[in-house]
């Protein structure tokens, strides 16, 4: 009798003190709520990029049972698109989504979390973020902006973009104007061509009123969404300049802080899984889009010619010295970058290469 009392006494305590419910659901919402904002350099909804962000904040929401709620701001709703580093670090947004190479202005050695001309591909990249130094890295550089910067998504190899005439040698650089971001650009530069950062939403413009010879974006999906195809007609491969862009998140480590640790872990593992599903849908969709725009809207498509690659490959080499010069910060970065690089590189070479090729044959 006297057991049986205490036992109901037991299970009855805490009911009625209203500490803990008999559902998941109810003890959750005991729990503290958060609500963050998210700024993207992409328009609202862009496919492939702006849907990778609206992804992530879906996830966060359905894996923290709706305790960290995210809202997504697109390309100039709340701030300009190459305005979403400064944002995240002064706090008017706990997150942002977008791709290192466009804060450079900021912070020169970030571009080599973004792309690097003839570098790492989305697989060798993940590898050395994950397994590697990369990440560490990445954090430290970011640190004393009061960011958390994370991978977050990532293109795969893109296209070498939209060009209104044709590139037959490396001479048809020459004054060349083409919209295009980071260390790519500053190859360019190097072999007489002009290049111009424009964040997405003005490149259409832009290339359809000549402002500009020459556009890169990303590959056939991303680029069938900003209509470059009305604008120029011949479209270059391969993307020599991004070889697997690593979309970036960026955390406000302040608003980080304040998050209990299953929250915490579960931001983490959500940018994981978003990481992989970005590349997952665009190769599943790429070249879909290809033939679309071959077969439906006439594209012309062109290799760059070897020589033009030779110039670009070797105009990169010294690019690389130049920035390690004008960014003590990126010496130890591109040392570990590099290092991992090779490793991967010579194992791809007999796998992942080696099977590519074997398997085109006839
Ligand atoms: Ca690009």
């Amino acid at each position: 009798m006297k057991r049986r009392q205490f036992v109901k006494h037991a299970s009855a305590l805490p009911l009625a003190a209203g500490l803990i419910s008999s559902t998941p659901a109810a003890n959750a919402a005991l729990l503290p709520e958060f609500k963050w904002k998210m700024v993207t350099t992409w328009p609202r909804n862009f496919p492939g990029l702006g849907m990778g962000a609206n992804y992530l904040a879906n996830l966060i929401d359905q894996m923290s049972g709706g305790r960290l709620k995210i809202s997504i701001y697109g390309a100039n709703e709340l701030v300009a698109p190459l305005d979403v580093f400064d944002a995240v670090a002064e706090g008017r947004a706990q997150m942002g989504h977008g791709a290192a190479f466009y804060w450079k202005d900021t912070i020169r050695a970030a571009q080599f979390f973004a792309a690097v001309p003839f570098g790492m591909t989305a697989q060798e990249m993940n590898a050395w973020l994950y397994q590697g130094e990369g990440m560490e890295l990445w954090q430290e550089l970011y640190d004393p902006y009061g960011i958390v910067p994370h991978a977050c998504g990532n293109t795969g190899v893109q296209m070498g973009g939209w060009f209104n005439r044709e590139i037959n040698s490396s001479a048809d650089l020459q004054g060349l104007k083409i919209r295009i971001p980071g260390l790519g650009g500053e190859v360019f530069k190097r072999l007489g061509a002009e290049p111009v950062l424009l964040p997405g939403d003005e490149i259409f413009h832009a290339l359809e009123q000549g402002e500009i010879d020459a556009a890169e974006w990303a590959a056939p999906y991303n680029d069938v969404a900003l209509g470059l195809y009305k604008a120029a007609k011949y479209y270059y491969y391969p993307g020599w300049h991004e070889p697997g862009t690593t979309i970036e998140c960026l955390i406000n480590k302040d608003a980080l802080a304040q998050l209990p640790k299953d929250l915490k872990a579960i931001v983490k593992s959500a940018m994981r899984v978003a990481n992989q599903e970005m590349l997952a849908e665009l190769t599943a969709k790429n070249n879909r889009a290809l033939q679309h725009l071959l077969n439906v809207h006439k594209v012309q498509l062109c290799k760059f010619p070897d020589e033009v690659l030779s110039q670009l490959k070797l105009a990169s080499i010294s690019v690389l010295q130049e920035e390690l010069e004008k960014d003590p910060r990126a010496i130890k970065i591109f040392e570990s970058y590099d290092r991992f690089r090779q490793q991967a590189a010579a194992w791809h070479d007999l796998s992942e290469l080696a099977y590519m090729q074997a398997r085109d044959l006839t």
